[in-house]
């Protein structure tokens, strides 16, 4: 499965635990990220992560692409709902476009818990059909 992943400034760190905890199940499926999140995350998991554009220079409109060519099976996309900055990704786009295709989108650590959880159970396997 394809993930990508996108947190917030204030998010990152959790972002980082979020992936040491499930760092077995995540090296299993393709990584990406925008820029921030994917280097900070490889260094402290030593995952491998195709890292695009820092989020201010773009990197969200280029996951959104690829969410847009349904390339993308599951969003973790890690929102700071108090203080985000005006540079940081567009969240309605990106979720507009998640919903268009109906991939599993989570916006905070207690979904994307429940959507690991359901990756490693095979619940998505029907992403797999579609391609
Ligand atoms: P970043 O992008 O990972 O490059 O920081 C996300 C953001 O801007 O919040």
């Amino acid at each position: 499965m394809n993930i990508a992943l996108i947190a917030h400034d204030e998010k990152k760190e959790l972002m980082i635990q979020f992936c040491i905890a499930y760092c077995g199940i995540l090296s299993r499926n393709n990584l990406c990220a925008t820029g921030t999140t994917g280097k900070i995350v490889s260094e402290s998991t030593g995952l491998k992560i195709t890292g695009f554009l820092a989020g201010s220079q773009g990197g969200d409109q280029q996951i959104a692409a690829r969410i847009a060519c349904n390339e993308i099976d599951m969003l973790l996309f890690f929102r700071d709902p108090l203080s985000p900055k005006p540079n940081e990704p567009n969240d309605m786009n990106l979720l507009r476009l998640c919903d268009m295709h109906n991939i599993p989108v989570a916006t905070n650590i207690a979904t994307a818990e429940v959507l690991i959880h359901g990756l490693e159970r095979g619940d998505l396997d029907w992403r797999n059909i579609l391609k």
